[in-house]
């Protein structure tokens, strides 16, 4: 493949598959599991450079067995794409096609004419979908510590050379490596040629917005509601439950909020802030902001305006604002760079990205460890975190930007598939786009690469 790639890289377009599952309000709250492929490398922002491969229901108990048979198809259309563009004369089971059949007529007959190819090239997705499909490093679930929680190298979650929170930029971890041997998956999706334990990008909307970001936005809202910022006129409950004192300042905040949000020109959805959606079980245990990707990349936004006006007080509140001065440049960046035509960092995009790196997340570690030190969980930790830390080392490293594995940070991609299932008829969920795949594969192999 290499060398074909070499001698025809105009014919070549980079592919990238994309797991996950979304909400899709069908009979009640259900989830569907879906698959698409995406060129990583496309500079245009457009909805034309997704394919939805597959869709299976979650709730519906066949559906372990539909997505096997749903993998099998998919991996076995892409290699054909990808090795031999040509009809092939039997299905994905090795059953030859029937001369009834019209794609009997076509066997043999070039998929793409001008001889276009796509190129496998990564996976991408939610961690879940990286652990549940392919079987990577067992996630923050297990409590054993001396296990590896990474695919790509040896970190664990133990104190020590190796920790995973260690966001130095010397840290142990960043010079290991795993052996791709070491990787047994059972998936069908891993036959498809050019899968490597290397392959799999980390995926922004999941590791930051939907990661580590929530937990900074929850944790400095309830730093600002302690510090009295949003007491408001009404006075603050003195006796009675916590929670309700804390509601009553969640009110006024939410208020800030959306004042402050209007007043700067940030659209947002998001809904009151409740202090059940801050997932406290006491005032020391870890907010974590539940809110969808796009409103907490706002929220982090209004949480460094409002930390900046306390950020004087302790040391404590001056490495937190310095954390979400660094988390809003990653975003801010990140946005710039998906409006460029490339997807190259220069030289001051990434000492910027070094930099936001550093102040984000080796102030968050200090956050978290000066919060252990004094028994609060405030600041929440997730294997996220580390792979975020990946994303932005490779992209520091390399100088190819972190906003191509952010293809899905816009939530259109997502309440389409969504409806989309909202409307199908539960027995062709799964079959429709599957069937299809392999020629929308090829019709939009055209389409897409021309736009690159
Ligand atoms: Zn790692």
């Amino acid at each position: 493949m290499k060398e074909w790639v070499q001698s025809n890289p105009k014919l070549a377009l980079p592919v990238c598959f994309w797991g996950d599952e979304a909400p899709i309000k069908k009979a009640g709250p259900r989830q569907c599991r879906r698959l698409h492929w995406f060129s990583p490398f496309c500079t245009l922002g457009s909805d034309r450079s997704r394919v939805l491969c597959c869709i299976s229901d979650t709730a519906d108990f066949t559906h372990k067995a539909e997505n096997l048979q749903q993998f099998e198809s998919v991996a076995w259309s892409f290699n054909i794409c990808q090795e031999e563009n040509v009809w092939p004369k039997a299905d994905h089971q090795g059953i030859p096609y029937e001369p009834r059949d019209h794609r009997y007529q076509k066997a043999g007959q070039k998929l793409n004419s001008e001889g276009k190819r796509p190129i496998y090239v990564g996976m991408c997705g939610d961690w879940n979908f990286f652990v549940d499909e392919f079987g990577l490093s067992p996630n923050y679930k297990h409590n054993n510590p001396d296990l590896a929680i990474c695919a790509i190298c040896m970190a664990t979650m133990k104190e020590g050379p190796l920790c995973a929170w260690n966001a130095a930029e010397d840290a142990d971890w960043a010079s290991t490596t795993r052996e791709n041997a070491e990787h047994v998956s059972f998936s069908p999706l891993a036959k498809i040629k050019g899968y490597h334990i290397f392959n799999f990008y980390e995926d922004m909307m999941h590791d930051d917005l939907l990661g580590i970001r929530p937990s900074i936005v929850g944790a400095s809202l309830v730093i600002c509601c302690q510090h009295g910022l949003f007491d408001g006129d009404v006075p603050v409950p003195l006796g009675g439950d916590w929670k309700d004192r804390l509601q009553t300042q969640l009110n006024v905040a939410y208020r800030d909020f959306c004042k402050w949000a209007s007043s700067n020109g940030h659209r947002h959805s998001q809904p009151t802030f409740k202090v059940c959606g801050l997932k406290l079980r006491n005032l020391s245990s870890s907010p974590y902001m539940k809110s969808k990707a796009h409103n907490c990349a706002v929220l982090s936004q209004w949480c460094k305006a409002r930390v900046e006006t306390i950020k004087d007080v302790d040391s404590e509140m001056q490495v937190l604002f310095m954390v979400l001065d660094g988390m809003v440049d990653i975003w801010v960046l990140a946005q710039e760079l998906k409006a460029k035509d490339t997807i190259f960092l220069d030289p001051t995009e990434k000492a910027r990205l070094a930099a936001a790196r550093r102040h984000a997340l080796e102030g968050y570690m200090f956050l978290w460890r000066f919060a252990q030190h004094n028994k609060l969980a405030r600041y929440g930790c997730r294997p996220k975190f580390h792979k975020l830390d990946h994303c932005l080392r490779r992209a520091i490293k390399t100088g190819l930007s972190y906003s191509c594995w952010w293809s899905f940070a816009c939530e259109g991609a997502i309440g389409t598939t969504a409806k989309t299932c909202a409307v199908s008829h539960a027995s062709t969920l799964g079959v429709r786009p599957t069937q299809r795949w392999l020629v929308s594969f090829m019709n939009n192999l055209g389409r897409s690469q021309d736009e690159i």
